[in-house]
């Protein structure tokens, strides 16, 4: 019964280090979140300690009553959310999902079409040393040079050259809405089945903010700790029809037995998802991210050599284009985490520099709105952005560090707590 601070003071150490940095600094990966001290408590719970293989009512384990009640409360939570036929809340993180997504849809060798990598796809939708890549035969479209954006007879042209049997939309670094509607006309007409990955964007759609992509996709992926805040994990929905293919899909397709602390902890998520006080941060998600756009498409930094892609933002995230810039996305990257402001290089489309050094930010504003961040807090932060970004390597470090300071100390991060 000892704990953590007695058995193991490194790894104590690295936890209190961990919580003091999120709550010292401001929290802009656009694929991060904070959790509720609900879901941390489901995550550390003694449900870690089983096994349950197989689901609800039909396990490969005794002992499994209590974990069926928070299990069959995450799949109908997920369906009721987002109004879907069918949900598996299993699999351990986006990337499984989508392993077992196409794992379910297709054989090895069929041919899959998603967004570039470069373009702000992911890994898994087609990568070449990633799964994907090795399994099916890839195919892509790109963004438009001029517009920055999926333009969907680009799409059609090359689904119809490349007659894919799955399409993929969905996107890891895109700021746009996408056109579900159209992505399914493209599908029929080719004969593909159409799976969207809605990692970034679930909690916006949850929430009403975004067009939800359930109606139109065979299947819909999505991770749980982006937007929705929740646990390190992913989810499928789909319809009816691929519920059997799903299910034995992610088990024993994939996974063996599921980590049920966690889809508890998903399933308080999803409750929490469905709350008016969820839908109030979502939508201040959104107006901080507008605000960081327009700030940073005004004049005095434009002349800098910094850049919006496509000029603003639907969602929860800013792409900025430094290829004019002085700095390259790593010393960018680099110079606001000095100031205390987390974000990640992302290489922009049609990026002249490498992979890792890359010439665009991605910064998202999810973690502040859950911080409890307005549109004052975010104007402030979208002034220190831009006056790091000016500034460059002659930023007044010390200055910008306090300006960041006082704002996390106007919005304390989990109070009380000690790890
Ligand atoms: N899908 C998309 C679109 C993503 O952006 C990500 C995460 O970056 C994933 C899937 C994978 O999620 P995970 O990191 O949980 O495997």
């Amino acid at each position: 019964n000892q704990s953590l601070l007695e058995v193991d003071p490194e790894i104590a150490a690295v936890l209190d280090g961990e919580l003091a940095r999120q709550r010292d600094t401001l929290e802009m990966i656009a694929s991060e979140n904070f959790v509720p001290r609900a879901v941390l408590q489901a995550q550390g719970s003694v449900l870690t300690n089983k096994y349950a293989e197989g689901y609800p009512g039909r396990r490969y384990y005794g002992g499994c009553e209590q974990v069926d009640v928070a299990e069959n409360l995450a799949i109908a939570r997920a369906k009721s959310l987002f109004g879907a036929e069918h949900a598996n809340v299993q699999p351990h993180s986006g990337a499984t999902a989508n392993a077992a997504v196409l794992h379910a849809l297709i054989n090895k060798g069929d041919k899959i079409l998603g967004l570039e990598l470069a373009h702000g796809g992911h890994l898994t939708h087609g990568m070449k040393i990633n799964f994907s890549g090795k399994l099916y035969d890839v195919s892509a479209y790109g963004v438009d040079p001029q517009s920055y954006r999926i333009e969907m007879d680009e799409v059609r042209k090359t689904a119809l050259e490349t007659r894919p049997d799955v399409i993929i939309a969905g996107w890891s670094a895109y700021p746009r809405h996408i056109d579900f509607a159209a992505f399914r006309e493209i599908a029929d007409e080719v004969g593909a089945k159409l799976w969207v990955d809605m990692a970034h964007f679930a909690g916006l759609v949850a929430a009403g903010l975004h067009p939800s992509p359930v109606p139109y996709a065979d299947v819909v992926s999505s991770t749980v700790h982006k937007t929705i805040g929740g646990p390190r994990s992913g989810f499928i929905l789909s319809k009816e029809e691929y519920a059997k293919k799903i299910d034995s899909a992610v088990f024993p397709g994939q996974q063996g037995g599921p980590l049920m602390h966690v889809v508890a902890a998903k399933a308080v998520s999803f409750k929490i998802a469905a709350s008016d006080d969820f839908k109030d941060r979502q939508e201040r998600t959104l107006r901080g991210a507008s605000i960081i756009a327009d700030r940073l498409a005004q004049p005095d930094v434009a002349e800098k050599g910094v850049s919006v892609l496509t000029g603003g933002t639907d969602v929860h995230l800013v792409l900025v284009d430094l290829r004019h810039s002085e700095l390259d996305g790593q010393q960018a990257e680099d110079l606001l985490h000095a100031v205390g402001i987390t974000v990640n290089r992302n290489a922009v489309p049609f990026d002249p520099r490498p992979p890792r050094v890359t010439s665009g930010l991605r910064i998202g504003t999810p973690a502040l709105a859950t911080r409890g961040f307005g549109d004052t807090e975010f104007a402030e932060v979208a002034e220190i952005i831009a006056a790091t970004l000016k500034a460059g390597a002659g930023a007044d470090v010390e200055g910008l560090s306090a300006r960041v300071s006082r704002l996390t100390a106007d919005f304390p991060l989990y109070p009380g707590l000690s790890q």
